[in-house]
């Protein structure tokens, strides 16, 4: 897929324009992260074939003590953040999330619980109310027992459906969110009635993006064009029956599209990311890419980090672009796409997104979308998250560098 790393310079200081001897002048400082995501751990009792995390989230360890985080949540206020997302993994596994959630409450931001349901008893959500959680956004994998507990490996749908009742019962807005794929997207009528039965306010169906899991099995999950398109006429046909009952939100796959989304809304603009260990992402997929050196809250101040590192400098603002981005009137708008999808397709984190029709390597993407309209019998067996794929895929890369 992607032809071998180049090299590209990850400090806005010392990087020079392309092929010109050009002065960068002194860029204004960044604006404030207004999105922080606690990725509290990696742990998950389930296993999901299009789970998010990195394939080799089993290197974030040791996980940041709850001092830790409080001082992380701490800084974050200070510079700016204003709504917090506890997420994971699993973070019900971390049983300070309601001291962390305390704290956050107390500290002022508007916090958001990113959660499969697995953890959430009567006893933690009463806790969690009292600690002051705005919001909770639950996941489902399927409207069926069968594929809902497939995907996860899990038994976990009825569990689901109860934690569901619990969020209700507790008066917190709810989000269903419901990750979409070629398994899936036949049945978002029923997927659709589910949510309207369980009461949710919204309901985010969302397209699979292919990065970690879920780029291993992109041959078993990407759709074609006709399923897609069929599923996006059942929402829109909903939308217009129901209103605002239930405000549904459908995420198109990129692939699809002509051009690319504006991936974080622009490197280190609003996103912060904390992994499990400490590190500091301007995206939570930042990980993979080469030479990219991720600073860490536990050996840097997160003003520091957010203001002056490489990581967070690499791609922020519009001077790092080469062309067609470079001179596209399009590149305020989508800042030239996602940086990781730019590496694993072209192999330069700096190159435009090839999900862009100007990207001389958007045939790579074309070629993929006319796969999956032809892959019926090619098909490898699903991979499964979890923690011994994770040691493999972290030895094969080793074996690989
Ligand atoms: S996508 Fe599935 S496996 Fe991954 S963190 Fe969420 S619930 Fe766990
Ligand atoms: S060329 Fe770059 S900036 Fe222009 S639309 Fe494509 S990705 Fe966006």
């Amino acid at each position: 897929m992607a032809s071998g790393p180049r090299s590209w310079r990850c400090c806005r200081k010392d990087r020079a324009v392309a092929g010109s001897t050009e002065a960068i002048p002194a860029a204004a400082p960044p604006g404030p992260p207004l999105w922080l995501l606690a990725e509290l751990t990696y742990r998950c009792p389930l296993h999901c074939v299009f789970c998010y995390n990195p394939t080799d989230y089993t290197r974030f360890q040791p996980e940041l003590s709850t001092r830790e985080w409080v001082d992380v949540l701490t800084q974050a206020r200070a510079l700016g953040a204003a709504q917090l997302g506890f997420s994971g993994g699993e973070p019900l596994l971390r049983d300070d999330l309601e001291e962390l959630v305390a704290e956050a409450h107390r500290l002022g931001y508007y916090t958001n619980l990113i959660t499969s349901g697995v953890g959430l008893t009567e006893r933690r959500a009463r806790a969690l109310k009292q600690a002051g959680l705005d919001h909770v956004q639950l996941s489902f994998q399927d409207s069926t027992r069968e594929l809902n507990d497939f995907l996860t490996h899990t038994r976990t749908f009825e569990l689901k459906k109860r934690v569901a009742e619990l969020i209700k019962a507790h008066d917190w807005p709810m989000v269903l969110n419901c990750v979409l794929h070629k398994h899936n997207l036949p049945h978002v009528d029923k997927i659709i009635e589910m949510a309207l039965a369980l009461g949710a306010e919204y309901l985010e169906l969302a397209n699979t993006q292919y990065y970690g899991w879920a780029l291993v099995n992109r041959e078993q999950l990407l759709p074609t064009r006709a399923e897609l398109e069929a599923a996006e006429a059942v929402v829109k046909r909903y939308r217009e029956q129901i209103g605002n009952r239930c405000r549904l939100l459908f995420v198109v796959p990129d692939y699809f599209e002509q051009r690319p989304k504006a991936c974080m809304n622009g490197w280190g603009k609003v996103f912060l990311s904390i992994a499990p260990d400490g590190t500091a992402m301007p995206c939570h997929n930042a990980g993979n890419l080469p030479g990219l050196q991720l600073p860490n809250v536990r050996s840097q101040p997160l003003r520091e980090i957010w203001r002056d590192s490489g990581a967070f400098n690499a791609f922020r603002g519009h001077d790092w672009m080469q062309e067609p981005c470079r001179s596209c009137d399009e590149k305020a708008k989508d800042f030239g796409g996602c940086r990781c999808q730019a590496y694993l397709m072209s192999g330069d984190a700096a190159a435009a997104d090839p999900v862009c029709s100007k990207s001389p390597q958007h045939e790579q993407v074309v070629n993929i979308v006319r796969r999956a309209e032809s892959a019926t019998s090619s098909w490898a067996p699903l991979v499964f998250r979890n923690d011994q794929e994770s040691h493999r895929m972290r030895a094969a890369a080793v074996d690989i560098e």
